[in-house]
């Protein structure tokens, strides 16, 4: 699923933060998560547990993985459970 988008619409911040999602801040990539949404598979931890890590606070720490690595991640999230911003603007 694409981590970027909505029903084909390119997520915002106020978007994600009005339907539940919670933000994981990076420096150059912030991460949204939505408890409500995941289906608890586990694509995540297994795509890089060094970011996704379920016995952690917080779970997730974008800064832990690069920009590209942590987006293809987060694009295995079958539930859309999960999705970023890039601080680039790309
Ligand atoms: S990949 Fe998505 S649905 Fe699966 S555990 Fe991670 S956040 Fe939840």
């Amino acid at each position: 699923m694409n981590g970027s988008k909505i029903d084909g619409k390119k997520v915002t911040e106020e978007m994600l933060l009005d339907k539940g999602y919670r933000k994981y801040s990076g420096e150059k990539l912030d991460i949204y998560y939505s408890k409500d949404i995941c289906a608890h598979i586990g694509n995540c931890v297994r795509g890089n547990p060094d970011v996704f890590e379920v016995g952690r606070r917080p779970w997730i720490i974008a800064d832990n993985g690069g920009v590209e690595d942590d987006i293809q991640v987060i694009n295995t999230c079958p539930s859309g459970a999960l999705k970023y911003i890039r601080k680039d603007g790309k």
